[in-house]
């Protein structure tokens, strides 16, 4: 009988063996890989649980279809449903650029208050990869998800608001801008939302004994937005027991780490991106604001094979929804081309949040057959010498054909 994941009091999850899970399949590519992604999940966990477990899995509408059959792009029973059966999954929505509505999975993520999007980043052998050394990459990010330049506080050039705004700015800081030709955006970051998405990071770091937690801003620059961020996230440290600064690290221990304790480091978002580069095994957790975050994964993704393989959580106190971090790649749309293996790793995340980590497992090592046999996708047969190009559901179905 179907059944619904329910929170128990200590914020962990109650999961039945038949959950509802809902899902919105996507705009763009996402029919294509929803279809994939769905074909694996379901076959992962029919082979781990021999029909003992099963998804119920129920599609909830955003996006085109959604505006198609009922008028509105991201209807209130969708919120509804996500919010009360607490994990859903979601394709890729469109968001237009310079014009029209704003993002719907930025709304998502607002509504639900989804604060921490967590981004594993880890390599996946015979994928190709830009990198020396590409088997020390294992990162996981966990980029703010409500506010900075998610809050879209933005105004048109020579629009009355942007104009009043001006006149304020010019009032306080003496700044003198062309109120006719300037356009205004306002990047908001707050302590509460700062400190909850650092302490989720740090408790993962201290949950997963990983080594180092990584602070990625721009407080050079943006001392009140960016430089906040970095003052309130180490205040956070200092309610760890585990964690040390770098300088505490120096000053105190003489470079060598305590047993049991974790580094919390500070790097500004510039040096970051060519220290992970260059360095990748000096760094682990990364907590960052919105945008820098957006940034980072697309690099990291890139380090690893591409953004064909790169999963992603939205996770809140409430709920969560699981998504890559790619879009809906829209020239590929109906082609049954592009690679799955994104949701699919997304959906091995929402077995692991469920407790089902066995059918996570499955799903990884399979990837990584199909990968190591070579039977692959557009993006990863076209840098990997000798491959078999896959269709995406060729892909799904080799996935599965590899739990065997
Ligand atoms: P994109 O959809 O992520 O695609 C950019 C490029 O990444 C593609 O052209 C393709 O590269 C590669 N790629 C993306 N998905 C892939 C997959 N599954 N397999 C293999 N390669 C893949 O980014 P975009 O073109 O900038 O954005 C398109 C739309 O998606 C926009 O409306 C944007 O707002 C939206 N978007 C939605 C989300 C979301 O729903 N969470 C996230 C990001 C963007 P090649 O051209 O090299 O083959």
């Amino acid at each position: 009988m179907e059944k619904i994941i329910t929170l128990n009091n200590d914020g962990s999850l109650n999961v039945p063996d038949t959950p509802v899970i809902p899902y919105i399949s996507g705009d763009g590519t996402g029919q294509d890989i929803w279809n994939a992604a769905r074909l694996v999940l379901d076959a992962a966990v029919e082979k781990t649980y021999e029909g003992k477990k099963k998804i119920i899995f129920l599609e909830v509408l955003a996006g085109k279809t959604a505006f198609e059959k009922t008028g509105e792009w991201l209807p209130k029973e969708t919120l509804e449903t996500i919010k009360k059966h607490r994990v859903a999954i979601k394709g890729p929505l469109t968001t237009p650029v310079g014009e029209g509505m704003r993002s719907l999975n930025v709304a998502i993520r607002q509504e639900l208050d989804l604060f921490a999007c967590i981004r594993p980043v880890r390599y996946i052998k015979g994928v190709p990869s830009p990198c020396n050394d590409p088997q020390a990459i294992n990162m996981t990010i966990f980029r703010e998800n409500t506010e900075d330049l998610y809050k879209g506080i933005e105004w048109e050039a020579g629009t009355p608001e942007a104009k009043e705004a001006i006149s304020f700015i010019r009032e306080k800081s003496g700044q003198d801008l062309d109120e006719n030709f300037t356009g205004i955006g306002i990047k908001p970051i707050s302590i509460k939302n700062t400190k909850r998405l650092v302490k989720k990071a740090i408790q993962f770091a201290v949950d997963n004994k990983r080594p180092n937690v990584t602070l990625m801003h721009k407080g050079n620059i943006m001392k009140f937005t960016e430089g906040a961020f970095l003052k309130w996230g180490l205040e956070v440290g200092d309610e760890f027991s585990e964690i040390i600064t770098e300088q505490e690290l120096w000053d105190k221990f003489d470079g060598r780490v305590p047993e049991g304790k974790i580094i919390l480091k500070s790097r500004i978002a510039d040096n970051m991106f060519q220290q992970v580069l260059l360095r990748p095994e000096e760094y682990d957790v990364i907590a960052c604001p919105n945008l820098n975050g957006d940034y980072i994964s697309d690099l990291l993704a890139a380090m690893v094979g591409g953004l064909g393989l790169a999963p992603g959580a939205n996770v809140g106190s409430e709920c969560a929804v699981f998504e890559a971090t790619h879009g809906t790649a829209p020239k590929y749309a109906g082609l049954d081309k592009v690679n799955p293996g994104s949701v699919i790793l997304s959906g091995a995340m929402m077995l692991d949040h469920m407790g089902w980590q066995p059918a996570a497992e499955l799903i990884r090592s399979a990837i990584q057959k199909a990968i190591l046999n070579k039977r692959v996708t557009y993006d990863l047969a076209r840098q990997i010498p000798g491959a078999i190009e896959l269709k995406c559901s060729g892909f799904a179905e080799e996935i599965c054909a590899c739990m065997d």
